[in-house]
């Protein structure tokens, strides 16, 4: 009998620890770290508003060696993401605007040029989770 109320699945983990691996894998993540040991910084900067060092992915991981740009052009395919995140963010902004002020008043100059300001804005988070994304998936 289990005693600690926890359920052991197949693979021997519970699920308590299944999720607390999920977490930290998800803390990782929106950390910035490295897919493989969740240790070394994938960018130079911590701050992604520092737009010195925005675009500067390092080459590779400081703690485990794990190549960030496995090949050349590794990152174009993160602007297909950032493409997604872009979209998805303005059908919001506009399904926001829509509760707000009603889908006709919606449909002016002033969503496009608020939406463009909230964009901007945004961009850089926008493009740090895109290239995490990426390279995470290149190496689940
Ligand atoms: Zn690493």
């Amino acid at each position: 009998m289990n005693t600690s109320g926890n359920l052991v699945s197949a693979a021997g983990l519970s699920n308590n620890t299944k999720f607390e691996a999920g977490m930290s894998k998800l803390k990782d993540f929106l950390g910035g770290r490295c897919p493989r040991c969740g240790a070394g910084k994938v960018f130079e900067s911590r701050n992604p508003y520092n737009f010195s060092k925005m675009l500067t992915t390092r080459k590779e991981c400081p703690n485990c060696h794990l190549d960030f740009i496995p090949e050349v052009g590794f990152y174009w395919g993160a602007t297909y993401v950032a493409y997604a995140i872009t979209v998805a963010f303005s059908a919001f902004n506009f399904g926001i605007s829509t509760l707000i002020f009603g889908f006709m008043n919606s449909l002016n100059f002033t969503y496009v040029i608020v939406n463009a300001i909230l964009l901007l804005i945004f961009c850089p988070l926008f493009f740090r989770f895109s290239r995490m994304l990426w390279l995470w998936i290149a190496h689940e």
